[in-house]
């Protein structure tokens, strides 16, 4: 198995002045795509392709991928920056921040010669990997029960079952699908006997392949997915088969980083959309952010925000000296989306009424942040791994 240090040696040499310059110019960029622009993104539900373009032909989509394969290899800090200031300016990069990690097991399980064909088409752009399918509706939060399955016969797996949530499969060409290849009752350990394969979904489509958009709270691009005897080369088994579902908590841990740092973006908004208000509005013949009423909650999330960039920042120093982050990966992720969700909630009620009016973007991001306590895992979930895994009590399911 690939170790972790080899896509991260890089990103150690990525100073902190290389780091600032990144955050400056991503603002940039950021600046063309203004609260009106996803507005009327949320309110058509579309998916942003002009931002999505922008951040590719600048080579952000690819900073987790090595020089080697045509990306930029600067490593975790540099992709948590990026996100970061995407969700401060207002923005949203659930669109495509897929398009960051999920290539991450290719990279790490893959064979030599499936990195050589996918990873620098995926570093360009060519190639959108951003579509995951792990989640099912009849199992949920517990993967390891998942029932759709890849059934070798001949030079392919036939693939049968169903995926809900998968974000951005309509506007992906490949999908990391997490299937059963042996039957749960057949496994030594109940972890073994799923596979990750990845799915060209532009020759799928229409052979097996039927993708349904659901609409949802949030412009995410969310799909179900149905797998109805589809056919995918064997080759395309990244790794050993039966070992999916370690390739894929290896993942998760970036993940976590990464999102929590796109939480860690949302709250600094909600801290400086809430502040700039208090400031302005007046009521009772002075501003309302001279009331300790209102001040206090947003001064709380601010606490609450840097105490969690601090855990962000931890977790993600350690994951590039190839050190073992489950801790600090849920913690971060946890921690900076309780901040983003406090600040929230304080920017809301900050702005009274005028916090439900579009125009705003408070209810959006709102709506958007919220996700958070949700996907790509929830609370009860981290807080059960901290349980078990860091302070050693029973495992509770
Ligand atoms: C907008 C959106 C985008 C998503 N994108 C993707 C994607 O691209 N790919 C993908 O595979 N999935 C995706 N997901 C799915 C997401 O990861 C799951 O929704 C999430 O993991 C929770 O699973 P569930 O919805 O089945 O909830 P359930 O597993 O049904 O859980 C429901 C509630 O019960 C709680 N719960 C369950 N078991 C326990 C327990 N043992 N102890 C304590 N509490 C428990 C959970 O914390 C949760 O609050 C997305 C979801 C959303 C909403």
């Amino acid at each position: 198995m690939a170790t972790f240090t080899e896509d991260r040696s890089d990103a150690q040499n990525v100073s902190v002045a290389d780091i600032e310059h990144i955050r400056n110019a991503v603002q940039a960029l950021c600046a063309s795509f203004p609260g009106d622009y996803w507005r009327e993104k949320d309110r058509t539900k579309t998916y942003p392709t002009e931002f999505v373009d922008a951040l590719t032909k600048a080579g952000y989509l690819a900073v987790l991928i090595p020089e080697e394969f045509g990306g930029s290899g600067l490593g975790i800090r540099a992709a948590s920056a990026i996100l970061e200031e995407i969700h401060k300016s207002g923005g949203n990069s659930a669109a495509c921040h897929a398009q960051m990690y999920i290539m991450g097991t290719i990279l790490r399980h893959g064979s030599p010669s499936q990195k050589e064909k996918w990873l620098p088409m995926i570093a360009s752009g060519e190639l959108r990997l951003q579509a995951f399918g792990v989640t099912e509706p009849t199992s949920g939060t517990d993967t390891l029960s998942l029932r759709t399955t890849a059934v070798r016969d001949g030079d392919d797996y036939v693939i049968n079952g169903q995926k809900v949530w998968t974000s951005r499969a309509e506007h992906s060409d490949l999908m990391l699908l997490l299937a059963r290849t042996t039957p749960k009752d057949n496994v030594e350990k109940r972890t073994d006997g799923l596979s990750t394969i990845l799915i060209d979904m532009r020759e799928a489509l229409g052979n097996g392949l039927t993708i349904k958009p659901i609409r949802a709270m949030i412009n995410h691009s969310s799909t179900e997915v149905f797998f109805d005897n589809l056919r995918v080369p064997a080759e395309n088994l990244i790794g050993e088969e039966g070992k999916g579902f370690r390739y894929i908590l290896d993942g998760m841990n970036a993940e976590r980083v990464l999102i929590a740092s796109e939480c860690i973006g949302d709250a600094h908004w909600f801290i400086e959309k809430a502040t700039n208000y208090v400031k302005e509005r007046q009521v009772f013949g002075r501003p309302i952010g001279q009331n300790q009423g209102v001040q206090f909650p947003i001064a709380r999330s601010y606490a609450s925000t840097e105490a969690a960039a601090l855990m962000v920042a931890e977790a993600a120093r350690k994951y590039e000296l190839g050190e073992s982050i489950g801790k600090e990966a849920n913690l971060a992720k946890m921690l900076a989306a309780d901040a983003s969700w406090e600040a929230a909630e304080a920017c809301l009620q900050a702005h009274g009424g005028f916090g439900f009016a579009e125009e705003y973007d408070v209810e959006r991001k709102w709506r958007e942040t919220r996700l958070y306590q949700i996907a790509p895992i929830s609370t009860n979930m981290i807080l059960a791994y901290i349980a078990e895994h860091v302070l050693d009590l029973p495992r509770s399911y």
